[in-house]
Protein backbone atom coordinates (compact mmCIF):
# COMPACT_ATOMS: atom_id res chain seq x y z
CA UNK A 1 0.00 0.00 0.00
CA UNK A 2 1.34 3.80 -1.09
CA UNK A 3 1.79 6.17 1.85
CA UNK A 4 -0.91 8.17 1.17
CA UNK A 5 -0.14 11.17 4.25
CA UNK A 6 2.14 13.96 2.95
CA UNK A 7 5.47 13.80 3.85
CA UNK A 8 5.95 14.89 7.85
CA UNK A 9 6.81 18.90 7.50
CA UNK A 10 4.89 19.26 4.67
CA UNK A 11 1.64 20.43 3.74
CA UNK A 12 -0.95 20.94 1.17
CA UNK A 13 -1.95 24.48 0.29
CA UNK A 14 -5.59 24.66 -0.46
CA UNK A 15 -8.42 27.21 -0.43
CA UNK A 16 -7.68 30.04 2.35
CA UNK A 17 -4.48 29.26 2.96
CA UNK A 18 -3.66 28.71 -0.65
CA UNK A 19 -5.32 32.15 -1.64
CA UNK A 20 -3.43 33.44 1.29
CA UNK A 21 -0.26 33.15 0.57
CA UNK A 22 -0.40 34.05 -3.01
CA UNK A 23 -2.09 37.56 -1.84
CA UNK A 24 0.89 38.04 0.38
CA UNK A 25 3.71 37.85 -2.08
CA UNK A 26 1.58 39.65 -4.64
CA UNK A 27 1.93 42.39 -2.28
CA UNK A 28 5.11 42.07 -1.58
CA UNK A 29 6.10 41.84 -4.51
CA UNK A 30 4.33 45.11 -5.47
CA UNK A 31 6.55 46.94 -2.98
CA UNK A 32 9.80 45.26 -4.20
CA UNK A 33 8.73 46.62 -7.84
CA UNK A 34 8.37 50.05 -6.90
CA UNK A 35 11.94 49.33 -5.23
CA UNK A 36 13.70 48.75 -8.89
CA UNK A 37 13.85 44.97 -7.56
CA UNK A 38 13.06 42.54 -10.37
CA UNK A 39 11.52 39.18 -10.46
CA UNK A 40 14.30 36.57 -10.55
CA UNK A 41 13.87 32.39 -10.11
CA UNK A 42 16.46 29.99 -9.64
CA UNK A 43 16.29 26.20 -9.67
CA UNK A 44 15.03 24.54 -6.86
CA UNK A 45 17.97 22.15 -6.54
CA UNK A 46 21.84 23.14 -7.36
CA UNK A 47 25.13 21.02 -6.95
CA UNK A 48 25.27 20.37 -3.29
CA UNK A 49 28.36 22.81 -3.22
CA UNK A 50 26.62 25.59 -3.91
CA UNK A 51 25.35 25.29 -0.54
CA UNK A 52 27.93 23.29 1.11
CA UNK A 53 30.81 26.00 0.37
CA UNK A 54 28.65 28.64 1.02
CA UNK A 55 27.12 28.05 3.85
CA UNK A 56 29.64 26.76 5.97
CA UNK A 57 30.61 23.10 7.24
CA UNK A 58 29.49 24.18 10.80
CA UNK A 59 26.12 25.78 10.28
CA UNK A 60 23.11 23.96 10.78
CA UNK A 61 21.94 23.99 7.82
CA UNK A 62 25.15 22.20 6.19
CA UNK A 63 25.23 19.85 9.35
CA UNK A 64 22.16 18.86 9.79
CA UNK A 65 19.09 20.19 7.73
CA UNK A 66 19.96 19.40 4.32
CA UNK A 67 17.96 17.45 1.68
CA UNK A 68 20.79 16.06 -0.49
CA UNK A 69 20.64 13.21 -3.09
CA UNK A 70 22.26 12.06 -5.48
CA UNK A 71 20.99 11.87 -9.03
CA UNK A 72 21.03 9.66 -11.56
CA UNK A 73 24.05 10.89 -13.35
CA UNK A 74 25.83 10.69 -9.46
CA UNK A 75 25.82 14.02 -8.94
CA UNK A 76 25.46 15.41 -5.87
CA UNK A 77 22.40 17.83 -5.66
CA UNK A 78 20.72 19.38 -2.72
CA UNK A 79 17.19 20.72 -2.41
CA UNK A 80 17.56 24.51 -1.86
CA UNK A 81 17.43 25.45 2.08
CA UNK A 82 17.56 29.05 1.36
CA UNK A 83 17.73 31.51 -1.81
CA UNK A 84 20.91 33.54 -1.65
CA UNK A 85 23.76 30.64 -2.35
CA UNK A 86 21.63 30.06 -5.58
CA UNK A 87 21.39 33.86 -6.60
CA UNK A 88 25.46 34.61 -6.04
CA UNK A 89 25.85 30.84 -8.08
CA UNK A 90 23.60 32.77 -10.68
CA UNK A 91 25.31 36.02 -10.68
CA UNK A 92 28.57 33.76 -11.43
CA UNK A 93 27.79 31.41 -14.08
CA UNK A 94 25.26 33.53 -15.60
CA UNK A 95 27.52 36.55 -16.28
CA UNK A 96 25.56 39.41 -14.57
CA UNK A 97 28.69 40.98 -13.35
CA UNK A 98 28.58 43.04 -16.01
CA UNK A 99 24.91 44.04 -14.89
CA UNK A 100 25.86 44.87 -11.62
CA UNK A 101 23.48 46.36 -9.33
CA UNK A 102 21.35 42.83 -9.34
CA UNK A 103 18.09 44.03 -7.41
CA UNK A 104 15.70 40.92 -7.29
CA UNK A 105 12.99 39.65 -5.55
CA UNK A 106 12.10 36.02 -5.30
CA UNK A 107 9.36 33.56 -3.59
CA UNK A 108 9.23 30.00 -3.60
CA UNK A 109 9.57 26.39 -1.46
CA UNK A 110 13.06 25.84 0.88
CA UNK A 111 13.61 22.70 2.26
CA UNK A 112 15.65 22.21 5.85
CA UNK A 113 15.27 18.86 7.57
CA UNK A 114 14.18 20.20 10.78
CA UNK A 115 12.13 18.86 13.52
CA UNK A 116 8.10 20.13 12.30
CA UNK A 117 6.43 22.81 14.83
CA UNK A 118 4.33 25.74 14.46
CA UNK A 119 6.30 27.61 11.68
CA UNK A 120 8.88 25.49 11.51
CA UNK A 121 8.10 23.13 8.38
CA UNK A 122 10.35 20.72 5.90
CA UNK A 123 9.20 22.71 3.01
CA UNK A 124 8.31 26.13 3.79
CA UNK A 125 8.08 28.77 1.42
CA UNK A 126 9.79 32.59 1.83
CA UNK A 127 9.95 35.76 -0.14
CA UNK A 128 13.18 37.42 -0.59
CA UNK A 129 15.39 40.60 -1.91
CA UNK A 130 19.09 40.57 -2.46
CA UNK A 131 21.26 43.78 -3.34
CA UNK A 132 23.96 42.84 -5.16
CA UNK A 133 26.93 44.56 -6.53
CA UNK A 134 26.44 47.64 -3.94
CA UNK A 135 29.32 47.88 -1.43
CA UNK A 136 28.24 51.54 0.30
CA UNK A 137 25.56 51.42 3.78
CA UNK A 138 22.98 53.10 1.56
CA UNK A 139 22.42 49.44 0.14
CA UNK A 140 21.97 48.07 3.70
CA UNK A 141 19.73 51.09 4.30
CA UNK A 142 17.69 50.31 1.32
CA UNK A 143 17.05 46.51 1.77
CA UNK A 144 16.42 47.05 5.53
CA UNK A 145 13.58 49.88 4.33
CA UNK A 146 12.00 47.36 1.72
CA UNK A 147 11.73 45.17 4.34
CA UNK A 148 9.94 47.54 6.43
CA UNK A 149 7.45 48.98 3.62
CA UNK A 150 6.64 45.32 3.25
CA UNK A 151 6.06 44.34 6.31
CA UNK A 152 3.71 47.49 6.42
CA UNK A 153 2.33 46.50 3.49
CA UNK A 154 0.99 43.31 4.59
CA UNK A 155 -0.30 45.05 8.06
CA UNK A 156 2.15 43.07 10.18
CA UNK A 157 4.72 46.03 11.12
CA UNK A 158 3.72 47.30 14.64
CA UNK A 159 3.89 43.32 15.63
CA UNK A 160 7.64 43.22 14.88
CA UNK A 161 10.51 44.22 16.24
CA UNK A 162 13.72 45.03 14.07
CA UNK A 163 16.87 44.00 15.64
CA UNK A 164 19.98 45.04 13.96
CA UNK A 165 23.42 43.97 15.01
CA UNK A 166 26.64 44.99 12.91
CA UNK A 167 29.20 41.32 12.37
CA UNK A 168 32.21 43.53 11.28
CA UNK A 169 34.86 43.32 9.09
CA UNK A 170 37.28 40.46 9.12
CA UNK A 171 39.89 41.58 11.21
CA UNK A 172 36.87 42.34 14.05
CA UNK A 173 35.36 39.28 13.60
CA UNK A 174 39.39 37.92 14.02
CA UNK A 175 39.62 39.96 16.84
CA UNK A 176 36.30 38.79 18.59
CA UNK A 177 36.43 35.15 17.67
CA UNK A 178 39.92 35.06 19.95
CA UNK A 179 37.86 36.89 22.73
CA UNK A 180 35.06 34.44 22.71
CA UNK A 181 36.90 31.45 22.58
CA UNK A 182 39.16 32.72 25.80
CA UNK A 183 35.73 33.58 27.34
CA UNK A 184 34.01 30.03 26.24
CA UNK A 185 36.93 28.15 27.35
CA UNK A 186 37.05 29.37 30.61
CA UNK A 187 33.32 28.13 30.93
CA UNK A 188 33.52 25.28 28.45
CA UNK A 189 31.97 22.94 31.82
CA UNK A 190 28.68 24.52 31.59
CA UNK A 191 28.30 24.48 27.57
CA UNK A 192 26.47 22.38 26.01
CA UNK A 193 27.66 19.73 24.06
CA UNK A 194 27.37 21.21 20.72
CA UNK A 195 28.22 24.66 21.92
CA UNK A 196 31.42 22.52 23.25
CA UNK A 197 32.07 21.49 19.55
CA UNK A 198 31.16 25.10 18.34
CA UNK A 199 33.97 26.34 20.69
CA UNK A 200 36.65 24.71 17.73
CA UNK A 201 34.89 25.32 14.57
CA UNK A 202 33.11 28.20 14.65
CA UNK A 203 32.52 29.78 18.20
CA UNK A 204 30.57 33.03 17.07
CA UNK A 205 27.77 30.18 16.58
CA UNK A 206 27.42 29.89 20.09
CA UNK A 207 25.70 33.10 20.61
CA UNK A 208 23.01 31.88 18.36
CA UNK A 209 22.35 28.79 20.38
CA UNK A 210 18.65 28.53 21.90
CA UNK A 211 19.93 26.10 24.36
CA UNK A 212 19.16 27.25 27.78
CA UNK A 213 22.61 26.51 29.63
CA UNK A 214 24.31 28.38 26.46
CA UNK A 215 22.13 31.56 27.24
CA UNK A 216 23.35 31.39 30.92
CA UNK A 217 26.85 31.86 29.65
CA UNK A 218 26.21 34.04 26.94
CA UNK A 219 25.24 36.42 29.03
CA UNK A 220 28.04 37.62 30.33
CA UNK A 221 30.04 36.91 27.14
CA UNK A 222 32.24 39.65 25.61
CA UNK A 223 30.11 41.97 22.86
CA UNK A 224 30.83 42.51 19.49
CA UNK A 225 31.13 46.27 19.97
CA UNK A 226 34.28 46.20 21.78
CA UNK A 227 36.36 44.54 19.17
CA UNK A 228 34.77 46.77 16.15
CA UNK A 229 37.44 47.94 13.79
CA UNK A 230 37.74 51.91 13.08
CA UNK A 231 36.17 50.81 9.16
CA UNK A 232 33.50 48.30 10.88
CA UNK A 233 32.12 50.94 13.20
CA UNK A 234 31.92 53.90 11.02
CA UNK A 235 29.92 51.42 8.19
CA UNK A 236 27.79 50.43 10.86
CA UNK A 237 26.90 54.09 12.11
CA UNK A 238 25.96 54.87 8.79
CA UNK A 239 23.52 52.19 8.83
CA UNK A 240 22.62 53.49 12.01
CA UNK A 241 22.28 57.22 10.63
CA UNK A 242 20.31 56.12 7.44
CA UNK A 243 17.59 54.27 9.16
CA UNK A 244 17.19 56.98 11.33
CA UNK A 245 16.72 59.21 8.57
CA UNK A 246 14.06 57.25 7.50
CA UNK A 247 12.73 56.85 10.91
CA UNK A 248 12.96 52.88 10.99
CA UNK A 249 13.09 52.12 14.66
CA UNK A 250 15.34 49.21 15.66
CA UNK A 251 16.89 47.63 18.57
CA UNK A 252 20.50 47.33 18.93
CA UNK A 253 21.21 43.61 19.69
CA UNK A 254 24.61 42.57 20.40
CA UNK A 255 23.62 38.70 20.57
CA UNK A 256 22.26 38.98 17.10
CA UNK A 257 24.37 36.67 14.69
CA UNK A 258 22.89 35.00 11.54
CA UNK A 259 22.90 31.10 11.68
CA UNK A 260 25.17 31.43 8.03
CA UNK A 261 29.10 31.70 7.69
CA UNK A 262 29.20 34.23 5.08
CA UNK A 263 27.40 37.32 6.40
CA UNK A 264 29.60 40.40 7.45
CA UNK A 265 28.87 43.93 8.80
CA UNK A 266 25.12 44.47 9.11
CA UNK A 267 22.97 41.56 10.51
CA UNK A 268 19.28 41.96 11.10
CA UNK A 269 16.14 40.52 12.15
CA UNK A 270 12.17 41.19 12.84
CA UNK A 271 10.63 39.47 15.42
CA UNK A 272 7.82 39.11 17.03
CA UNK A 273 6.14 37.79 20.40
CA UNK A 274 3.49 36.47 18.24
CA UNK A 275 4.47 33.07 16.98
CA UNK A 276 5.86 31.96 20.44
CA UNK A 277 9.70 29.72 19.60
CA UNK A 278 9.36 30.61 15.98
CA UNK A 279 9.15 34.44 16.33
CA UNK A 280 11.58 35.03 13.58
CA UNK A 281 9.91 36.59 10.43
CA UNK A 282 12.25 38.22 8.34
CA UNK A 283 15.82 37.92 8.68
CA UNK A 284 19.22 38.95 6.80
CA UNK A 285 22.07 40.81 6.76
CA UNK A 286 25.20 41.90 4.37
CA UNK A 287 27.19 38.47 2.70
CA UNK A 288 30.04 40.61 1.41
CA UNK A 289 32.37 37.53 1.35
CA UNK A 290 30.14 34.60 -0.39
CA UNK A 291 30.64 35.49 -3.86
CA UNK A 292 33.76 34.80 -3.64
CA UNK A 293 33.91 32.19 -1.35
CA UNK A 294 31.84 30.08 -4.14
CA UNK A 295 34.62 30.71 -6.48
CA UNK A 296 33.47 33.87 -8.36
CA UNK A 297 34.88 37.59 -8.12
CA UNK A 298 35.00 39.81 -4.93
CA UNK A 299 30.97 40.67 -4.98
CA UNK A 300 29.49 42.67 -2.56
CA UNK A 301 25.92 41.63 -1.55
CA UNK A 302 22.97 42.60 0.98
CA UNK A 303 19.39 40.87 1.39
CA UNK A 304 17.10 39.38 2.99
CA UNK A 305 14.35 36.58 3.75
CA UNK A 306 11.36 36.06 5.28
CA UNK A 307 8.77 32.89 6.11
CA UNK A 308 5.90 33.09 4.40
CA UNK A 309 4.00 30.50 6.63
CA UNK A 310 5.17 32.38 9.62
CA UNK A 311 4.21 35.71 8.49
CA UNK A 312 0.54 34.32 6.65
CA UNK A 313 0.05 33.38 10.42
CA UNK A 314 0.76 36.88 12.13
CA UNK A 315 -1.56 38.41 9.54
CA UNK A 316 -4.36 35.56 10.56
CA UNK A 317 -7.37 36.61 8.59
CA UNK A 318 -8.16 34.73 5.96
CA UNK A 319 -7.79 36.47 2.57
CA UNK A 320 -11.54 36.30 1.38
CA UNK A 321 -12.08 35.01 -2.59
CA UNK A 322 -13.69 37.47 -4.64
CA UNK A 323 -17.15 37.42 -5.08
CA UNK A 324 -18.60 35.60 -7.80
CA UNK A 325 -21.78 36.07 -9.95
CA UNK A 326 -23.68 33.28 -10.14
CA UNK A 327 -25.25 31.81 -13.45
CA UNK A 328 -28.38 29.56 -12.63
CA UNK A 329 -30.32 27.95 -15.85
CA UNK A 330 -33.69 26.97 -15.23
CA UNK A 331 -34.86 24.51 -18.62
CA UNK A 332 -33.47 23.39 -21.63
CA UNK A 333 -32.54 26.66 -23.40
CA UNK A 334 -31.53 28.28 -20.50
CA UNK A 335 -28.72 26.09 -19.33
CA UNK A 336 -27.24 26.48 -23.14
CA UNK A 337 -27.28 30.17 -22.47
CA UNK A 338 -25.62 29.80 -18.91
CA UNK A 339 -22.65 28.04 -20.41
CA UNK A 340 -22.03 30.88 -23.75
CA UNK A 341 -22.91 33.70 -20.79
CA UNK A 342 -20.78 32.68 -18.26
CA UNK A 343 -17.81 33.05 -20.95
CA UNK A 344 -19.00 36.17 -22.62
CA UNK A 345 -18.72 37.78 -18.64
CA UNK A 346 -15.66 35.80 -17.85
CA UNK A 347 -14.00 37.39 -20.68
CA UNK A 348 -15.22 40.86 -19.90
CA UNK A 349 -13.58 40.70 -16.50
CA UNK A 350 -16.32 39.44 -14.19
CA UNK A 351 -15.96 36.17 -11.85
CA UNK A 352 -18.30 33.52 -12.76
CA UNK A 353 -19.93 30.75 -11.55
CA UNK A 354 -21.51 28.37 -13.53
CA UNK A 355 -23.41 25.20 -12.16
CA UNK A 356 -22.90 22.58 -14.06
CA UNK A 357 -26.42 21.14 -13.42
CA UNK A 358 -29.66 23.30 -13.88
CA UNK A 359 -32.42 24.30 -11.23
CA UNK A 360 -33.66 27.03 -9.76
CA UNK A 361 -33.25 25.34 -6.18
CA UNK A 362 -29.28 24.06 -6.64
CA UNK A 363 -28.64 26.78 -8.16
CA UNK A 364 -29.54 29.33 -5.70
CA UNK A 365 -27.70 27.10 -2.98
CA UNK A 366 -24.85 26.91 -4.80
CA UNK A 367 -24.78 30.56 -4.90
CA UNK A 368 -24.89 30.41 -1.61
CA UNK A 369 -21.95 28.27 -0.76
CA UNK A 370 -19.85 30.44 -2.93
CA UNK A 371 -20.99 33.57 -1.26
CA UNK A 372 -21.92 34.90 -4.81
CA UNK A 373 -22.64 38.54 -4.49
CA UNK A 374 -25.46 38.10 -7.35
CA UNK A 375 -27.53 35.68 -9.05
CA UNK A 376 -28.27 35.58 -12.91
CA UNK A 377 -31.98 34.01 -13.25
CA UNK A 378 -32.43 32.38 -17.17
CA UNK A 379 -35.15 30.89 -18.02
CA UNK A 380 -36.62 29.73 -20.70
CA UNK A 381 -39.71 32.51 -21.03
CA UNK A 382 -37.22 35.43 -20.33
CA UNK A 383 -34.78 34.29 -23.18
CA UNK A 384 -37.28 34.14 -25.35
CA UNK A 385 -37.38 37.91 -24.88
CA UNK A 386 -33.65 38.13 -24.65
CA UNK A 387 -33.92 38.91 -21.15
CA UNK A 388 -32.68 37.57 -17.81
CA UNK A 389 -33.47 38.50 -14.06
CA UNK A 390 -30.59 39.70 -11.93
CA UNK A 391 -30.81 39.03 -8.23
CA UNK A 392 -28.95 41.04 -6.06
CA UNK A 393 -27.73 37.96 -3.11
CA UNK A 394 -27.24 40.69 -0.58
CA UNK A 395 -30.58 42.84 -0.40
CA UNK A 396 -32.45 40.47 -2.65
CA UNK A 397 -33.78 43.33 -5.32
CA UNK A 398 -34.26 41.91 -8.88
CA UNK A 399 -34.02 43.73 -11.97
CA UNK A 400 -35.31 42.40 -15.38
CA UNK A 401 -31.98 42.68 -17.74
CA UNK A 402 -31.58 42.61 -21.36
CA UNK A 403 -28.97 40.44 -22.25
CA UNK A 404 -27.81 42.84 -24.24
CA UNK A 405 -27.06 45.35 -21.22
CA UNK A 406 -26.33 42.48 -18.72
CA UNK A 407 -22.44 42.85 -18.90
CA UNK A 408 -22.80 46.84 -18.11
CA UNK A 409 -25.30 45.64 -15.29
CA UNK A 410 -22.85 43.69 -13.74
CA UNK A 411 -20.21 46.00 -13.76
CA UNK A 412 -20.87 47.01 -10.19
CA UNK A 413 -20.32 43.02 -9.04
CA UNK A 414 -16.61 43.36 -10.66
P1 LIG B 1 15.25 29.92 12.84
O1 LIG B 1 16.19 30.56 13.80
O2 LIG B 1 13.80 30.12 13.18
O3 LIG B 1 15.60 28.49 12.55
P2 LIG B 1 16.75 30.67 10.52
O4 LIG B 1 17.79 31.59 11.04
O5 LIG B 1 17.14 29.27 10.26
O6 LIG B 1 15.46 30.71 11.46
P3 LIG B 1 16.73 31.96 7.96
O7 LIG B 1 17.68 31.00 7.36
O8 LIG B 1 17.20 33.30 8.30
O9 LIG B 1 16.06 31.29 9.25
O10 LIG B 1 15.43 32.08 7.04
C1 LIG B 1 14.65 33.28 6.94
C2 LIG B 1 13.25 33.07 7.41
O11 LIG B 1 12.66 31.92 6.84
C3 LIG B 1 13.09 32.85 8.91
O12 LIG B 1 13.10 34.06 9.57
C4 LIG B 1 11.73 32.20 8.98
O13 LIG B 1 10.70 33.17 8.88
C5 LIG B 1 11.72 31.35 7.73
N1 LIG B 1 12.09 29.96 8.05
C6 LIG B 1 13.33 29.44 8.23
N2 LIG B 1 13.28 28.12 8.47
C7 LIG B 1 11.96 27.77 8.42
C8 LIG B 1 11.25 26.54 8.57
N3 LIG B 1 11.87 25.39 8.79
N4 LIG B 1 9.88 26.57 8.46
C9 LIG B 1 9.22 27.73 8.23
N5 LIG B 1 9.85 28.93 8.07
C10 LIG B 1 11.20 28.95 8.17
MG1 LIG C 1 16.94 27.47 11.31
Amino acid sequence: MAKLQPVRGTHDLIGDEARAHLALIDAARTVAVRYGYGPMATPIFEFTDVFQRTLGDTSDIVTKEMYTFEDKGGDSLTLRPEGTAGVARAVISGGLRNELPLKCFYNGPMFRHERPQKGRLRQFHQIGAELVGVAEPTGDVEIIALGVDILDALGVLSETTLELNTLGDGPSRAAYRDALVDYFTGHAYSLSDDSRERLTRNPLRILDSKDARDRAVIADAPVFEDYLSEDARAFFDAVRTGLDTLEIAYTLNPRLVRGLDYYSHTAFEFTTEALGAQGTVLAGGRYDGLIETMGGPATPGVGWAAGVERLAMVIGDPTPAPRPVALVGMGEAGERETVRLARELRRAGLTVELLYKGGLTRGLRRADRVNAAAAVLIGDDELGRGAVTVRDLDSGEQADVAIADLTDHLAAYR
